[in-house]
């Protein structure tokens, strides 16, 4: 009798440590297997003259997350300076804007040696040396574009997009413009404590 019930009971028992386990590693951030092998604190830009137009608004976005992200843990503090030249692929990370072609704005990664780190379509990649974000002409909002790419810079991915589906009805920066009805409600323009908490779990 004892010995049966014992083995019901360690079953149970190990599931519940196991699921325990994944749900307090799952506890903020919804892309993860997504961390960055590049710190955030330091990261060189670059205003391609064809989004010089923007150079204000880029200014302002990094601005912005710098000062919200100020109190997280030190290596995800956003830092950054202004470059006017850069040597692509060698670290410190680097952003570079770029004028979009195909209408929307996106960011794309490429890795130490140049090479593409992802199919282009801007889905978040730990491995990036430099980022490339390409912004639309005639943006109505820059900044508010700027900081949601960032936001994936930094490693964040659309809330209702993520494959937990738990974070689906969270405020965040990272609700595109173009977001289906069901989720523009809880777009932000700044990065929220949600948003921040998400960069702060990445750099651990
Ligand atoms: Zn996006």
């Amino acid at each position: 009798m004892r010995k049966s019930k014992l083995r019901f009971i360690l079953p149970l028992f190990l599931a519940i440590v196991l699921l325990t386990a994944t749900l307090s590693s799952a506890s903020i951030g919804f892309y993860f297997d997504y961390k960055p092998t590049f710190s955030i604190t330091n990261i060189a830009y670059l205003v391609d003259s064809s989004v010089s137009g923007y150079a204000q608004s880029i200014e302002d976005a990094f601005s912005t997350w710098k000062e919200k992200t100020k109190n997280n843990d030190v290596n995800a503090r956003v830092g950054y300076y202004k470059v006017s030249s850069s040597p692509y692929y060698t670290p410190p990370a680097q952003v570079v804007f770029t004028l979009s072609t195909t209408g929307t704005s996106y960011t794309a990664y490429f890795t130490a040696t140049g090479a593409p780190a992802n199919s282009g379509t801007g889905e978040p990649y730990s491995n990036w040396a430099k980022c490339v974000i390409y912004l639309a002409p005639n943006l109505s909002d820059p900044k508010a574009t700027v900081i949601h790419e960032l936001g994936h810079v930094f490693s964040l991915k659309h809330p209702f997009e993520n494959p937990e589906g738990v974070y689906k009805m969270q405020t965040s920066c990272m609700i595109p413009s173009i977001a289906p009805s069901t989720y523009i409600k809880y777009r932000s323009t700044v990065p929220t404590a949600f948003d921040v908490a998400n960069v702060n779990s990445r750099f651990k």
